[in-house]
């Protein structure tokens, strides 16, 4: 930019809350935040300034002007979809931001299918929005409180709440007067705790549903440093086929699915990587060879082999042993593989080595992101290649042409592809 000219954005630049953390605000209740900060209400925020921008196909689709169409519809701008783009493009322009995509599931669909994988309506957890009220933080609602699977808050294992404890009605993701952590009914402040029922508060969260949600955390929070494996449950299901092994019926129902090109579900790849006990940002981040090493390695981990972990554990001889698994590897192994190392429950790390668990996210995070530059050159290469080939055979390459030519069934469903592909076709 020359000239001196300070850009000026439309709408207040927010920063979504909980950046760094498995727990990053989504994109509606970013809009909302929006809306917020400018003192209007969200519905006055969309029909002024979201819809006139996002073009008459979307108008459309959603049924015209800001209505009960889009509110119903909202969960969709949490997705990966062009609802969720389209809004995350205008949100950019609007606000002169690049980075928002990280609110959105943008990054997993180049790996998920999205059957399945979102709630249609709010979901909270009453403690975390207690916290941040007490603290005097601004109130927001997580990316991954969105997620079907989600079934218990990681931090305070504490079932996630959908509807108003005051009012009993649900929301949808966003509504014309919505604010962030308040009941758009009855204006109920959803972080009261006492007005909960207490079968919910006693509740216990079962060894499944926290290992759940501390990798949908950590999906979340490395997707957008780490490569939304182009190809990947294409790779991994022919890798598990070669070896050849006994299956039982479910593994091999996903594997057979990924391996005809299909992308899973979300709830698949979980199922998936349980019976494998690997970690699911593993799945898609660590190195294929080392990947399919530890699971073949370790086998279908089973429950009995799980509740045997609850016996007694040296705690010193595990923080050695940790010690000696981490130094010098530039890629430290995932928290799941680490503690089936050394014989103990991922959620006993978490517990008593939360500093250590730490350094082993940042590492593994720097490292992902070199991988990450490498692969984004080689979809570019790919997609300019393919283009070259057949602009020379005289055609006028469409995205199809190119998925047949590269033989990549995926490759569109990355960002980074339609980029590419996009620069290709104009220079
Ligand atoms: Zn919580
Ligand atoms: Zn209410």
């Amino acid at each position: 930019m020359s000239g001196g000219a300070r850009k000026y954005s439309r709408l207040y630049p927010l920063v979504p809350q909980g950046l760094g953390t498995g727990l990053v605000q989504s994109q509606t209740s970013l809009i909302c935040s929006t809306a917020a900060a400018h003192s209007v209400y969200v519905g006055k925020l969309l029909s002024a300034e979201f819809l006139p921008g996002i073009g008459k196909y979307q108008q459309d689709r959603i049924g015209g002007p800001v209505n009960a169409g889009l509110y119903k519809a909202a969960h969709a701008l949490n997705g990966f979809g062009t609802l969720a783009i389209d809004f995350l493009e205008e949100l950019q322009r609007l606000t002169g931001q690049n980075n928002l995509w990280i609110t959105t599931m943008i990054p997993s669909g180049a790996f998920l299918n999205d059957h399945g994988l979102f709630r249609r309506e709010r979901s909270w957890c009453p403690h975390c929005l207690a916290e941040w009220a007490e603290g005097r933080q601004p109130l927001y609602e997580a990316l991954v409180w969105t997620l079907q699977n989600y079934e218990v808050c990681f931090r305070h294992r504490a079932k996630m709440q959908n509807s108003c404890p005051r009012c009993g009605k649900t929301s949808s993701m966003l509504s014309a007067k919505m604010r962030n952590g308040y009941c758009p009914s009855c204006k109920q402040h959803l972080g009261q705790i006492s007005l909960y029922n207490n079968s919910d508060s006693d509740y216990r969260a079962s060894e499944k549903e926290l290992w759940v949600a501390s990798n949908l955390e950590e999906l979340i929070l490395m997707a957008p440093d780490s490569d939304a494996c182009l190809d990947r449950p294409l790779d991994v299901a022919n890798m598990i086929l070669a070896q050849d092994k006994a299956l039982d019926p479910q593994a091999k129902e996903v594997i057979q699915r990924m391996a005809l090109g299909k992308l899973p579900t979300l709830a698949m790849v979980l199922e998936f990587c349980r019976h494998f006990g690997i970690s699911l940002s593993d799945f898609f981040c660590q190195p294929l060879e080392r990947l399919v090493v530890n699971a073949v390695e370790s086998g279908p981990v089973g429950l009995s082999k799980r509740v045997s972990n609850r016996r007694k554990v040296d705690r010193e001889a595990v923080s050695e042993k940790i010690m000696q698994q981490i130094s010098g590897s530039a890629f430290p192994e995932s928290v799941t593989v680490l503690a089936k190392i050394l014989g103990v429950s991922s959620l006993y790390l978490y517990q008593e080595f939360p500093e250590i668990v730490a350094r082993i996210s940042d590492r593994r995070k720097a490292q992902s992101k070199v991988i990450q530059a490498a692969k984004e050159q080689k979809i570019k290469e790919i997609v300019f290649n393919a283009v070259w080939r057949l602009r020379s055979s005289g055609l006028v390459p469409t995205a199809r042409d190119i998925v047949k030519l590269t033989g990549k069934p995926f490759l569109f469903q990355q960002v980074k592809a339609v980029e590419a592909y996009k620069e290709a076709m104009c220079g």
